[in-house]
């Protein structure tokens, strides 16, 4: 029988694109959305594996039409799903609808993840989001009355014009409302956004008020219970995101969509990011790969690490030794020690992880797990 794998499905429309954003999403394509259903649906029914987790992640996959999620729901009906199945749908306040989420409801998604990054309208507007706090609010309710027990809130720091207090009170407002588990990115300029090309206006927090944010959303969400469990990522017990651990514990995924990445078996490939070229090439050929890398031995043992010690439990000593057949010592006893003088680095038990100063500094430690 095929391995259990997460299967990640892009949705690329976003009814507007945000400021800070170079994620594969796009704006004003609305005509495609049939025709990418369509050629996502084909993909989608090429899956044999079992599933155990489904993450629908985007672009704004709640923008879609509902007629575009009709003929996608066929293909994942179909799908040989776990019983347990985790099954996420990303989406935006205001691109919610009552019939979209009853309809996701029914298609077996149980698990929401809302994009509210702020409750300030004023820096809403200056990340060019297209809601409001009040069109959040209403969302999210909508999405509890319609019995959705596990909902996700994305929130940002680090933006422009936000000071420690905005974001003290954006915790504060989206601790109120009682979620499962938030995740808080700090902001990263990338290259070829709209924020990217107007730099120099923009009134960005020094590295030193970032640093103090991080160090807040740690301590006001534990004291709401609240556990960290990865470097960005907080939830309630029991309520970790099961898709994303895949991806932090190098197991396998298959991505389906425009620009979706999978990794199986030990290779990674990547679609297609062009709307159009991938409904082309999956008419064509079937498929839409456009890159695939085998990964060597030494390349699944760095992202092992990297990824591994994103998490609060680190890595699992006894997963390594399944996976390569060795000792972790025997590969990366010196940087471990390094690291554990600094006390950045702790070994208990099976698991070797960051501590909170090494967290903060994680960057700089994943880059000494690379082998030469
Ligand atoms: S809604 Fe999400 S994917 Fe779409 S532009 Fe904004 S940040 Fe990017």
């Amino acid at each position: 029988m095929e391995e259990a794998v997460a299967l990640y499905i892009h949705i690329p429309f976003c009814k507007q694109k945000c400021f800070y954003c170079d994620f594969p999403s796009f704006s004003g394509k609305e005509s495609l959305m049939i025709d990418y259903a369509k050629a996502l649906s084909f993909e989608i029914s090429q899956v044999k594996n079992r599933v155990k987790t489904i993450f629908i992640g985007g672009g704004t996959p709640t923008y879609l039409s509902l007629d575009g999620w009709n003929i996608i729901k066929k293909a994942l009906d179909k799908l040989n799903k776990m019983e347990n199945l985790e099954f996420t749908i990303e989406g935006n306040p205001g691109s919610f609808t009552e019939d979209k989420l009853k309809f996701f409801k029914d298609m077996g998604v149980n698990r929401l993840s809302i994009g509210v990054q702020a409750m300030q309208d004023d820096i809403l507007r200056s990340l060019g989001r297209i809601h409001t706090v009040e069109d959040f609010k209403n969302s999210f309710n909508m999405a509890r009355n319609i019995g959705f027990d596990n909902i996700n809130l994305d929130i940002m720091f680090g933006v422009p014009n936000q000071s420690l207090k905005d974001y003290e009170n954006t915790l504060k407002e989206a601790v109120k409302m009682n979620p499962e588990h938030i995740s808080c990115y700090s902001l990263i300029i990338e290259e070829g956004t709209k924020f990217c090309n107007n730099l120099k206006n923009l009134s960005l927090p020094s590295e030193e008020e970032e640093r103090l944010m991080y160090e807040t959303t740690i301590k006001i969400l534990k004291n709401s219970g609240y556990e960290q469990y990865e470097i960005s990522n907080y939830s309630k017990v029991n309520k970790e995101c099961r898709h994303n651990l895949v991806y932090w514990s190098l197991e396998d995924y298959i991505g389906c969509g425009s620009s979706a990445h999978s990794y199986v078996k030990g290779s990674r490939y990547r679609n297609e990011i062009d709307i159009n070229e991938y409904i082309l090439k999956i008419k064509e050929k079937g498929n839409a790969k456009v890159e695939e890398k085998i990964n060597t031995r030494k390349n699944n043992m760095e992202e092992f690490m990297f990824l591994g010690l994103r998490k609060n439990k680190g890595i699992s000593k006894e997963d390594f030794y399944r996976k390569f057949k060795l000792d972790i010592y025997s590969v990366y006893g010196n940087t471990i020690e390094k690291y554990k003088k600094l006390n950045f680095i702790v070994d208990k038990g099976d698991n070797i992880y960051l501590t909170q100063s090494g967290l903060q500094v994680s960057n700089n430690i994943m880059s000494d797990f690379l082998l030469d």
